[in-house]
């Protein structure tokens, strides 16, 4: 049966998922995994349907020093233990550029172009494509395909599209890309399924994981993202600021003599709820402790999401529904309840019980503001690109060519 590996690499972990392609095209999921702790403390773990354990086991950073080597122990387990023949495989990759606006089959073309939009996102792009090289050398008619974070917001119209500083640098690639695309088209595929009535509205969406964003959506398409130019702008996240005026940022290099590489480090690494709660980036933790820094982290976060509700919603003309997803979003009742009181002047009434039990629809029936918590699923998301990207490009034959 046709097997779709899905990979999502990061700088410490490399995440994997296995999908079989079951009648009408429809994807079952058959194992998911991740070797987390690459470098440090290396770890595979994986479950099979029905979310039974199939390996929980540590590595020694030698044997696991980098993503290439965790494709390989990851390859050679689903390979030799649990006896996974792939017929294609999908990549999460954050940047697209301002030219691939959907996913897309990689060659060496292809990557090369890839690897050109790196300097636009040097933490996670490397990371990305890392993988997909290996893969390429290593089984050279082995159909890949590039999922892109960035892709789903590409249509958004020239002025969102823009900074205001010399068309020179729009041109060379300075843009308000926007983030988490796979996440909001997924979510927006699942309006539809759940709710088409509300689907063609005027939709914002907030995924708020250890990275955060929201995306404002209009008849299934987005308008609008917090994010742009970098995954550093817009709401604050675990350790990262969110939207900071580019004087701090002057401020930094020239008064603190912090170097590029060292302003980097710090926005990415240790400011967001870290940085002001001065404990932790977990906002259970946050939630936990009776500390002010803690109160302050989370007070800030809930009023930037309501800052930033207010110029979504101004990008849409109006607002009728608003979804919760990812961790903090799909888990966090508390959360829910504080974010939806500060969206009462918007019409948001949540019920408490039905917020409580995480259920599809949170707010009460009489609420103006349809509030909805949507489970997100990435990297099915990104199976599914591959399916029909393959399935377009009439690759019957390169898909059943060769498998590994
Ligand atoms: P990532 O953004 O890394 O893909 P997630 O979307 O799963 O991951 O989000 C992870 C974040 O979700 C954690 O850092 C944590 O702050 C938050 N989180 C997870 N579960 C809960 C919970 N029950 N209550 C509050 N926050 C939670």
């Amino acid at each position: 049966m046709e097997k779709i590996l899905v990979v999502n690499a990061g700088s410490s972990s490399v995440k994997f998922r296995v999908y079989s392609v079951e009648e009408r095209a429809t994807l079952q999921q058959v194992i998911s995994g991740q070797i987390d702790g690459i470098g440090v403390r290396p770890r595979l773990k994986a479950s099979g349907t029905g979310d039974e354990k199939l390996i929980d086991r540590s590595y020694d950073p030698n044997e696991i020093p980098d993503v290439a080597s965790a494709m390989r122990v990851a390859g050679a387990w689903l390979r030799d233990v649990q006896h996974v023949t792939f017929t294609s495989i999908g990549h999460r990759v954050v940047h697209g550029g301002p030219n691939f606006d959907r996913p897309i089959c990689v060659d060496e073309a292809v990557l090369a172009d890839l690897e050109r939009y790196v300097p636009l996102a040097p933490l996670h792009q490397p990371n990305n494509l890392a993988p997909i090289r290996i893969l390429l050398e290593r089984f050279p008619d082995m159909p890949q395909v590039a999922c892109f974070d960035t892709a789903f917001h590409r249509g958004h119209s020239d002025v969102a599209d823009r900074y205001a500083i010399p068309d020179k640098l729009y041109a060379e690639g300075v843009r308000r890309y926007g983030f988490h695309g796979l996440s909001y088209e997924y979510v927006a595929e699942r309006m539809r399924e759940l709710m088409p009535d509300r689907a063609g509205g005027r939709i914002i969406v907030a995924h708020l994981g250890s990275g955060a964003s929201m995306c404002a959506i209009q008849n299934g398409r987005s308008v609008e993202s917090t994010m742009g130019f970098t995954a550093l702008d817009g709401l604050p996240m675990g350790t990262r600021p969110g939207q900071i005026d580019p004087g701090v940022v002057l401020y930094l290099l020239s008064e603190k003599g912090m170097s590029p590489a060292a302003v980097q480090d710090f926005l990415y690494k240790e400011c967001g709820l870290k940085g002001l709660s001065g404990i932790s980036n977990d906002v259970r933790d946050l939630l936990q402790s009776s500390e002010p820094g803690p109160a302050l982290a989370l007070d800030h976060f809930v009023y930037r999401i309501g800052l930033y509700t207010g110029y979504l919603a101004a990008s849409l003309n109006g607002l009728d529904s608003f979804v919760f997803t990812a961790g903090i979003g799909e888990r966090s009742a508390q959360m829910r309840a504080r974010i939806g009181e500060k969206l009462g002047w918007l019409g948001a009434n949540i019920d408490p019980e039905a917020n409580g039990e995480n259920a599809l629809r949170i707010s009460h029936p009489s609420s103006r503001l349809g509030v909805y918590v949507i489970p997100t699923n990435e990297e099915l998301m990104i199976a599914k690109h591959t399916l029909a990207v393959l399935s377009a490009a009439g690759s019957d034959d390169a898909v059943h060519r060769r498998t590994a």
